[in-house]
């Protein structure tokens, strides 16, 4: 990471210490950071005359603020880097640190793969009748990134990004638009806070006017997320080195044929572990009994496991059939083969035990 060109702004964070007059200070920075966290805190101490604490466990999102253990250290503040502000309240004072990139690299590379996605997007437009699906083609869309999409009223084009990127969205919007392009920057729901933001976890922002995506920022995480959620095509622009790709449907469609292997899987478990994620912003209770109580129904036994961090080595020797994973979303979508036995989304259950059709596709599991 070219970090000379991230802007961490810690001067607001500095001044807000001052006025508080606080003496301990909690700093939580995403794993990317990790090394640079000592500067951060000699920054920090230096400007202002707070003793800080790194609060060094892993970090992957605004989901996973710190709090009741730093307030029993003593700590009045927690400084939290690198992502925005959840609908969540972790009980302790929070200061977002938001972290820029400057890169801001040409549209051109990425031109022919948006045309490409935008024809795409026309074809299903013209195409969409609404028809009734049998058992079997219903299985099949389900396996099908490229036949299921989320309801389509039209062909524009979503512009989103991750968050050291939003800063670019407005001029490019412009530069999409003098190329020819209709372009919405989707809003979406309380979990995030800018426009065009997304989240491994919510792409709220989608709307059926949307017919094909840009996202500017780098790596497949966001993006495998997006296509899952939507079924709509992806054009990648990675600002870090200019260069511009696409989702790879067949990628995308790899991950729906293991979902639905793991579905399949799950048909006759009898016993299951329901998995709550203990961090405030992936903390589902209700879903998760709502699954022990569907589990009940159908004749199944579901034992409730709380944890912070979820890992094979944490729940792989417990003596139950299967895992359905309420915390973060990801852990069941990216990680399940690291896991021995099947781990699936609440979703993934209730498709298991009839509770849900194939019929509508594919469910991404989003936290609100
Ligand atoms: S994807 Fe997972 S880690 Fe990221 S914000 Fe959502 S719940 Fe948190």
């Amino acid at each position: 990471m070219d970090l000379d060109r991230h802007d961490f702004q810690l001067d607001e964070l500095v001044e807000r210490i001052k006025s508080n007059d606080n003496r301990l200070v909690a700093l939580q920075v995403p794993e990317g950071l990790k090394m640079q966290a000592l500067e951060m805190m000699d920054s920090i101490e230096d400007g202002s005359s707070a003793k800080v604490i790194l609060a060094a466990d892993p970090c992957y999102g605004a989901c996973d603020l710190v709090h009741d253990k730093m307030r029993s250290m003593g700590v009045e503040l927690v400084a939290h880097m690198g992502h925005s502000q959840m609908n969540i309240d972790s009980g302790m004072p929070t200061h977002f640190i938001p972290v820029t990139y400057d890169g801001d690299p040409e549209l051109a590379p990425a031109v022919p793969f948006l045309e490409r996605h935008r024809a795409i997007a026309q074809s299903r437009l013209d195409s969409s009748d609404g028809e009734e699906l049998d058992e079997d083609a219903a299985k099949q869309r389900f396996l099908d990134a490229v036949g299921r999409v989320a309801p389509l009223t039209g062909t524009k084009l979503g512009l989103v990004g991750s968050i050291q990127h939003l800063h670019l969205l407005p001029d490019f919007k412009e530069r999409l638009e003098k190329a020819g392009f209709e372009v919405e920057i989707p809003v979406g729901g309380d979990r995030l806070t800018f426009p065009g933001q997304v989240l491994g976890c919510n792409y709220s922002g989608d709307t059926p006017s949307i017919g094909h995506y840009l996202f500017l920022g780098s790596g497949d995480f966001h993006p495998i997320g997006l296509v899952l959620h939507t079924g709509k095509p992806l054009t990648m622009l990675d600002p870090y080195t200019g260069d511009s790709t696409e989702m790879s449907l067949e990628r995308v469609e790899r991950i729906l044929r293991q979902r639905f292997g793991l579905i399949m899987a799950v048909g006759d478990a009898k016993t299951f572990g329901i998995l709550i994620g203990e961090k405030p912003g992936q903390m589902r209770r209700n879903l998760a009994i709502r699954m022990k109580r569907l589990l009940e129904e159908h004749g199944r036994k579901g034992y409730l496991l709380a944890l912070d961090h979820i890992g094979p080595e944490l729940i792989d020797f417990y003596p139950v059939d299967a895992f359905v994973n309420t915390a973060c979303p990801r852990i069941a979508i990216d990680d399940s083969v690291k896991y021995a036995k099947p781990l699936i989304t609440p979703y993934e259950l209730e498709v298991a035990l009839g509770e849900k059709e194939w019929q509508s596709g594919y469910q991404f599991d989003e936290i609100p």
